[in-house]
């Protein structure tokens, strides 16, 4: 097969995400809802199979790290400690002609003046000032905007009654690392880790974004997976580096390709910050962002949180009795900036020979949805439909397995390559006699001829 690959662009793959139930807008029925999307039946498979990578790679194949599940509520205190209360929040201004609010620092650096995160709303203000005229709103194309406030991006709820009392509000995770600190003396006190060791959790997070954008990059509701490694004071330079290697082999065990993925340094660290990394992926459209931050913390937050419970959270060395707070190296990664990174990387066009194009999703083996179709070759000949669907239910013991028995062939090996199923198994009049299958691989669209109990190996 002589192939050419095209180049794609953002809103085919929304286009697939959709088509093939990946990815459907969320609430639709109702025009949708900004910021949400839902996993459809094989973006859940996807995702999962993300997930579980993650979690082998951070928890099972690591013997000193835990894994955890928290609550996604906490105490409000938790984000007065983490400074999600005072500080989580970003620059709008206000549109006076059609009360669309751009975020501020975004608008600025895309005219190629960079905002501090750490200035003030008044130095904001007067540096906004100087630029007012080089900025038009997103949505009329006017010029005219109000003065920039700060707008806390923490989603509010009302858990018991705390809120109707007025005096304790309940927040959703603007983050879903909290959990891992509040649970740090727990898992200290109860299991055998010792510093050096680390937790991992993945978890739901909710950030009022202003302006929630280009799909799965920029939600109301994500999900990050986060790990926290507890290391000794001043400890930290080597592991950091590590760990840094460690998160960049991953992304190459999903089967994305090197080029594509680049490492970049933040400029403006947070003061309590030594050293801050963002794992960037080449999206098509949007080109570099970030979809994973690497952060080295200090003894930020474990301090923050003695502080505000007054909880002693120093650590004691069984073997020299040192005392003191470990620091932190975070890794903190965004599922659905992941899930849309891998989906990039695997949709390809080929131009095939005699103008005709194929769709074909290149997911590694591991993440595909489905592995194996299984198709009769034809439905109205019952011997051939027992027969395969013997071998789909012996296959659906180990594996996720897809029934189609619906028109030719080709047209079912086209739907498998969209959805990226690595093996197409037909089932013919040869089956009935010698127990072998025609196998179609995904990538090459080879075929060859294998025995049944070849496949379940
Ligand atoms: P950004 O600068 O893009 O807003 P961030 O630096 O605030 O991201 P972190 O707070 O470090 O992000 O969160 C860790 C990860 O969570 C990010 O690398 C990203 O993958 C993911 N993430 C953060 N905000 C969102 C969002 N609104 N939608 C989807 N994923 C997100």
């Amino acid at each position: 097969m002589s192939t050419q690959t095209k180049d794609v662009s953002m809103d085919d793959i929304i286009s697939l995400c959709k088509r093939r139930g990946f990815v459907y807008p969320g609430s639709e029925i109702y025009g949708g809802e900004a910021g949400l999307y839902d996993y459809g039946p094989y973006g859940v498979e996807l995702l999962n199979n993300i997930k579980k990578s993650w979690w082998q790679a951070n928890v099972h194949r690591k013997e000193n790290y835990v894994g955890l599940d928290s609550a996604m509520f906490k105490h409000p205190k938790v984000w007065e400690a983490s400074g999600h209360v005072g500080g989580f929040s970003d620059p709008l201004a206000e549109c006076r002609n059609c009360n669309h609010r751009i975020r501020v620092d975004k608008e600025l650096g895309a005219i190629g003046v960079a905002a501090d995160e750490k200035m003030s709303e008044a130095e904001l203000n007067s540096l906004f000032d100087e630029h007012r005229q080089e900025i038009k709103c997103s949505n009329c194309g006017e010029k005219d905007f109000g003065q920039v406030k700060a707008f806390n991006l923490l989603v509010k709820s009302n858990l018991g009654d705390f809120t109707d009392k007025g005096e304790r509000p309940v927040y959703l995770p603007g983050e879903a690392c909290q959990g891992i600190y509040l649970n740090y003396k727990n898992i200290v006190d109860t299991t055998r880790v010792k510093v050096p060791f680390g937790v991992a959790q993945i978890g739901k997070a909710f950030r009022n974004e202003i302006s929630p954008r280009n799909f799965l990059f920029r939600t109301r509701e994500l999900e990050q997976a986060d790990t926290q490694y507890f290391v000794k004071p001043n400890e930290n330079k080597e592991p950091y580096e590590a760990i840094k290697q460690d998160r960049w082999n991953w992304y190459l065990s999903l089967g994305i390709r090197e080029e594509n993925l680049r490492f970049k340094q933040h400029d403006n660290l947070v003061f309590y910050a030594s050293d801050a990394w963002d794992v960037e992926y080449n999206f098509p459209s949007y080109g570099f962002d970030e979809i994973e931050g690497i952060h080295d913390r200090t003894d930020y937050d474990l301090t923050q949180h003695m502080k505000f419970s007054g909880v002693d959270l120093n650590y004691v060395d069984p073997y020299t009795k040192e005392k003191y707070i470990p620091w932190i190296l975070e890794t903190s990664m965004g599922m659905g900036r992941c899930f849309l990174a891998v989906m990039s990387d695997a949709y390809t066009v080929e131009e095939l020979e005699g103008g005709e194009t194929r769709t074909v999703l290149k997911l590694h083996e591991d993440l595909a949805p489905v592995k194996y179709a299984v198709f009769p070759l034809l439905k109205n000949k019952p011997e051939l439909v027992e027969k395969a669907r013997k071998v789909y239910e012996e296959l659906s013991r180990k594996f996720v397995c897809e029934w189609d028995d619906n028109g030719n062939i080709g047209k079912r090996y086209r739907r498998q390559d969209e959805i990226g199923t690595p093996y197409c198994v037909v089932i013919d009049f040869d089956t009935l006699e010698d127990d072998t299958v025609t196998i179609r691989h995904r990538d090459t669209t080879q075929q060859e001829r294998i025995k049944i109990a070849d496949l379940l190996r």
